[in-house]
C-alpha cells in the first residue's frame, strides 16, 4: 500500500520497493519480488500435487511472458525443463515469437524442441484454418493440443506445463459460467492427470497475475513478444479479462477469489466420470481419440488440400 508518504519501502526488508501488490496489500522489491513468484510456484505446485521432484517436464513456450517465466522458475527450482515451440506461421508474430523462444534457451543453456507447422505438416495457420473453413483459434488450438501432447509422449516426459495465469483461467472460467458451459468447468483444474494415451497438464501460474508476469520477466532481464498474437483481435477472452479487471480494481483479490474459491468450492461438482469416456485411437496417427481419423488428422487433410480440389468440391456442391 503506497501511502504517499515518500518512496514505496519493501513490506519484507523496508528496500526501496519495485512493486505493489493491492491483492496482497504489500509492496516488495526486486529479491522479495522474485521470491514471491517462485513461492507462489512451490505452492501450486504442492497444492495440486503437480510435480514430483524427480519429474521431467515439457514446457510450451510461445515466447510470451507466461511460457517464459514458468520456464524460468521451474528451471530455478531445479526441474528438468525442456521447452517446445510450434511454428504457427503466423507472419511476423511468429518468426519474432520463435527468437525470443530461442533466445531464452541459449541463454539458460536449456533444450528447445522445436516444430514446424510448415515444414513438417504442410500447413500454416492463416491458410490452413481458411482452407479447412475453421476458425484460426480453433485450428491453431487443436494443432497445439495435438503436437504438445505427441511431444511430451514421445519425448517420455511426466507432464506438459502451460504458461495459464490467473487471469487467463479466472477468463475462461468466467466465459464457461456465463454460459453454463458445464462440460469445460470439468477441465479447468491446474492439473489434469494423464490418462488413455494423454500426457498430465499441469499450470503452475494459477496463483500469479498478467501484471506479476509482465513485471517477473522485466526484473529477471527476460525479453518476450509484447505483441498479442494478430489472431487473437476481437477474442471473447480479452472482452472477460477486460471486466474481471474493472472489478479487480475496485476490489483487490476478487480475481484469485472467483478462480481459486471455484476449485476449493465448487469444482468437484462437475468432475466427468472416468468411465463415461471411452476412446479408440486414430487410424492414421495412433493418437487416442472417440472417431475413426482424429480431429488433428483431419484438419491436416483439409488444410493441405490442393486449391483445385477445393474449386471441384465447390462446383460439385
Ligand atoms: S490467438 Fe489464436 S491463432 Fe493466435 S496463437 Fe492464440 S490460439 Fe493461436
Ligand atoms: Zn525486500
Ligand atoms: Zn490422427
Amino acid at each position: 500500500m503506497h501511502e504517499g508518504r515518500g518512496p514505496m519501502k519493501c513490506t519484507a526488508c523496508k528496500a526501496p520497493a519495485v512493486i505493489d501488490l493491492r491483492r496482497h496489500n504489500a509492496n516488495f522489491c526486486t529479491e522479495h519480488f522474485l521470491r514471491l513468484c517462485r513461492d507462489q510456484v512451490v505452492k501450486a505446485i504442492k497444492d495440486f500435487s503437480m510435480l514430483e521432484p524427480s519429474d521431467r517436464v515439457l514446457v510450451a513456450v510461445s515466447g510470451g511472458k507466461d511460457s517464459l517465466a514458468v520456464w524460468d522458475i521451474l528451471l530455478d527450482l531445479g526441474y528438468q525443463a525442456d521447452g517446445f515451440y510450434i511454428g504457427l506461421g503466423i507472419g511476423e508474430y511468429s518468426d519474432e515469437s520463435g527468437r525470443y523462444a530461442r533466445d531464452f534457451a541459449q541463454s539458460r543453456g536449456a533444450t528447445l524442441v522445436q516444430v514446424d507447422l510448415r515444414d513438417e505438416y504442410g500447413y500454416d495457420i492463416p491458410t490452413g484454418s481458411r482452407a479447412a473453413r475453421r476458425a484460426p483459434c480453433s485450428a491453431c488450438g487443436l494443432s497445439k493440443r495435438h503436437l504438445f501432447d505427441k511431444a511430451a509422449i514421445d519425448g517420455g516426459y511426466d507432464a506438459i506445463a502451460t504458461g495459464h495465469n490467473l487471469d487467463d483461467e479466472a477468463a475462461v472460467l468466467f466465459g464457461n459460467v456465463l454460459h453454463w458451459h458445464t462440460e469445460y468447468l470439468a477441465r479447468q483444474a491446474p492439473v489434469l492427470p494423464a490418462r488413455d494415451g494423454f500426457p498430465k497438464k499441469i499450470k503452475p501460474l494459477v496463483r500469479l497475475g498478467e501484471r506479476e508476469m509482465a513485471a517477473y520477466c522485466v526484473l529477471r532481464g527476460i525479453d518476450y513478444i509484447v505483441e498479442e498474437c494478430p489472431m487473437a483481435a476481437g477474442n471473447r477472452h480479452l472482452r472477460y479479462k477486460d471486466a474481471l479487471n474493472q472489478i479487480e480494481a475496485g476490489s483487490p483479490g476478487a480475481k484469485f477469489d472467483f478462480f481459486h474459491g471455484f476449485l476449493a468450492r465448487a469444482a468437484q461438482n462437475f468432475e466427468l466420470d472416468p468411465d463415461e469416456i471411452t476412446l479408440g485411437s486414430c487410424a492414421n496417427c495412433g493418437a487416442p481419440c472417440s472417431t475413426e481419423v482424429c480431429a488433428f488428422c483431419r484438419l491436416v487433410q483439409r488444410a493441405t488440400a490442393q486449391p483445385v480440389e477445393l474449386s471441384e468440391t465447390r462446383r460439385r456442391a
